[in-house]
């Protein structure tokens, strides 16, 4: 471009989002054939089976009777005390580490990834995320002047791939001392793959390890987005208790977000929950994320921070959100479950789903295989290596089919 008035850091930079793209697409295919013919699985949030979004009903209750000034006035930059007691303590449920453990309000989880990515590498690092990973993880890297590098997630079998997992943060520790690497589980995005236990503990094994030499440090960010939709509450936490055993080298920060369990996506609101053996790195963690929150947001807002302290200090109308969020659980289940038993009677290999709002076919030629399965008026989210399915949005009647036309598709490519 010719005529830039761009800073050099910030020349060419262009976020062409996919996954609006396809949605676009498909809003288009709704005018022209009706909604009825039109199968829109690119949309990452829930739908009901009449395809309208789901607010949760006793969420919507309780932000509507919030007095006007707690969604007005301001809030402290790190958050509102109670909002900070309430998502940790809704985070962890009975899977508390034994550590110390510091929050600090964030604009959603996309905040949490944003303040570890500028706060706990250097400029010109790389930052270790799977070959499956949410695309803004991304945008949010290198917008931060950072690089990011994958290792693969399944090895042969299926299975969270420990090895290259290995061998990629040995690489990378190699050449740089702070290490930030972000695991999405469970109900990872766009595979539905939970870790196992015994996976997180690989996992640790090799991250202590690698920390073992004095100067090395491992930031291990838990992006926990869809964690509500997992599955068991404390079986699909079982995993945070480990973070209590964790050496001196190693800060753990989950990544705590309203937009899907609380389905607030549009309220912007979550909490970064730091957890260290060491008073001092969890004092710094509450003092330099508040300092960067300052210095982007402000603070974040206070409505829905509010709403999350009323319905955590009601356990009565705690669980009534929580059965509720339950029926939408087992609703997306319902869908995976007819694809998946489809997609089996057809021969689809699709990435092992256990939970959550996708699940993934690989694809030599994603976009291709998008594109044709539109003659189907079928609208999925090409990836780099395959075909997202937002199962959250899709009714399960709509959903039934989908894998031999998926099939069909990957065929014709
Ligand atoms: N992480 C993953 C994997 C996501 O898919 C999303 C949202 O789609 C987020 C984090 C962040 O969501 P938010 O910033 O709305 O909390």
């Amino acid at each position: 471009m010719t005529n830039s008035f761009a800073a050099t850091h910030a020349k060419g930079k262009l976020a062409t989002d996919t996954i609006f793209g396809a949605g676009s697409a498909a809003n288009q295919a709704v005018t022209r054939f009706g909604k009825d013919k039109v199968v829109n699985a690119t949309i990452g949030v829930i739908l009901d089976d009449n395809e309208m979004l789901v607010c949760l009903p006793t969420v919507e209750k309780v932000f509507r009777n919030l007095p006007i000034t707690e969604v007005t006035n301001y809030a402290p930059i790190a958050g509102l005390p109670d909002f900070l007691e309430a998502a940790a303590a809704l985070t962890f449920a009975e899977n508390r580490p034994d550590a110390y453990i510091n929050a600090v309000a964030t604009a959603g989880g996309s905040g949490v990834i944003h303040h570890t990515i500028w706060n706990y590498s250097e400029i010109g690092d790389t930052l270790l995320t799977s070959d499956w990973y949410w695309d803004p993880y991304k945008v949010l890297c290198e917008d931060a002047l950072r690089k990011i590098d994958t290792y693969s997630l399944f090895d042969e079998n299926g299975k969270f791939n420990i090895k290259s997992f290995e061998s990629k943060v040995n690489e990378l520790l190699a050449k740089q001392n702070n290490l930030v690497i972000i695991i999405n589980t469970p109900a990872h995005n766009p595979t539905g793959y939970n870790l196992t236990d015994s996976e997180w503990d690989q996992i640790l094994d090799v991250v202590s390890a690698a920390t073992r030499s004095k100067e090395k440090r491992i930031v291990l960010l838990v992006d926990i987005a869809y964690i509500d939709y997992a599955g068991d509450k404390n079986e699909s936490r079982g995993f945070m208790k480990k973070f209590g055993n964790m050496p001196d080298d190693i800060l753990v920060v989950l990544a705590f977000s309203m937009s899907k369990g609380y389905t607030m996506y549009g309220q912007r609101t979550g909490a970064m929950i730091g957890i260290s053996k060491n008073k001092d790195v969890v004092k710094e963690f509450e003092d330099i994320n508040q300092f960067t929150s300052r210095a982007t947001w402000s603070n974040i807002n206070r409505g829905c921070m509010k709403l999350l302290s009323t319905i955590y200090n009601d356990k009565a109308v705690l669980a009534q959100v929580e059965a509720e969020r339950g029926t939408c659980y087992r609703m997306i289940q319902e869908r995976a479950a007819v694809f998946m038993r489809e997609a089996k009677a057809v021969n689809l290999f699709m990435l092992p789903y256990v939970a959550g709002f996708f699940l993934t076919i690989p694809a030599q030629k994603p976009n291709a295989v998008c594109d044709k399965l539109h003659e189907d008026n079928v609208y999925a989210v090409p990836l780099d290596k395959g075909v997202r399915i937002a199962v959250c949005a899709v009714p399960a009647t709509k959903i039934s089919g989908m894998a031999g036309k998926v099939v069909k598709a990957l065929a014709a490519v």
